[in-house]
């Protein structure tokens, strides 16, 4: 589904990235772990096109993608959240999934202005769009509430709704359970399930291990750019490398 090669970013004299060489499976669920500063949210931003790698591939469905800006690879059915979720608080939940629809339709200025066929066609394919991804998010009671007034866990029901709304078949999480309580991270790795369970695959960044050992099918693990593990949660929890860079002896023992 997705692969990279080799990849490599630097900054000036930094190497945020180096030489990463790993696949992501249709289906399955991948997390990216590893200190702070290791490059986890560079490798997003080069695999969602937000950064131009300075070398090596990535390839999507089998082409090769690498150096696309971030409309073409989203086009191409890569989708990514962001660590903050920006909503806009004084409108509907569902507003703010047609609104974050309507952004990426064919509608020009024109058609607004005209009201013409097109865009009263457009306009009921976004409300559709929006309240089916919420009713696969579990948000359709309370797709009327402001946006403002919300819990965060429901903020990132509605980011992953956003993301769902351009039919991705790559789903790239930051911090999907950031700043949410236990019970709600619960209620976020099972919605995370039902995602990979319907054929999308999933990259996520996260730093709750208790969720990622119980979620992921593959962990891949960067430490200063380079990745030096990867493999399912069994193996990564009792890699010794793994252990000194990032798990700790602490959590093992736990
Ligand atoms: P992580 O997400 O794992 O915490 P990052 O990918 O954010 O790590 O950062 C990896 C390294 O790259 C850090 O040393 C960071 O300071 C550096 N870095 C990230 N983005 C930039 C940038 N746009 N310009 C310069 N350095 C950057
Ligand atoms: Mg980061």
């Amino acid at each position: 589904m997705l692969e990279v090669r080799d990849l490599t970013k630097s900054f000036g004299g930094l190497t945020a990235v180096r030489g990463v060489t790993t696949r992501f499976e249709k289906g399955r669920i991948t997390a990216v772990i590893g200190p702070n500063g290791a490059g986890k949210s560079t490798f997003f931003n080069l695999v969602s096109g937000m950064h131009k790698p300075t070398s090596g591939r990535i390839l999507f469905d089998g082409a090769d993608v690498t150096g696309l800006r971030p409309d073409r690879m989203a086009v191409r059915g890569a989708a990514r959240s962001f660590q903050t979720t920006h909503l806009f608080d004084k409108a509907s939940v569902l507003d703010n999934l047609i609104v974050g629809h309507r952004l990426r339709t064919r509608s020009t200025f024109w058609d607004v202005l005209l009201n013409t066929p097109r865009l009263r066609a457009d306009e009921r394919a976004c409300r559709d769009k929006a309240e089916q991804v919420l009713e696969f998010v579990g948000l359709t009671a309370i797709a009327h509430r402001l946006a403002g007034e919300i819990s965060q866990e429901g903020r990132k029901r509605v980011a992953f709704a956003l993301a769902l709304a351009t039919d991705p078949k790559i789903l790239l999480l930051d911090e999907p359970a950031g700043g949410v309580n236990p019970d709600e991270t619960a209620g976020l790795a099972d919605l995370i399930r039902k995602m990979a369970a319907s054929g999308l695959t999933v990259c996520l960044i996260e730093h709750k291990m208790d969720m990622i050992m119980s979620l992921a099918d593959k962990i891949v693990v960067l430490d200063h750019g380079e990745m030096i593990a990867e493999g399912p949660p069994a193996a990564i929890r009792g890699d010794a490398r793994v252990i000194e860079a990032y798990l700790g002896a602490d959590y093992v023992a736990a």
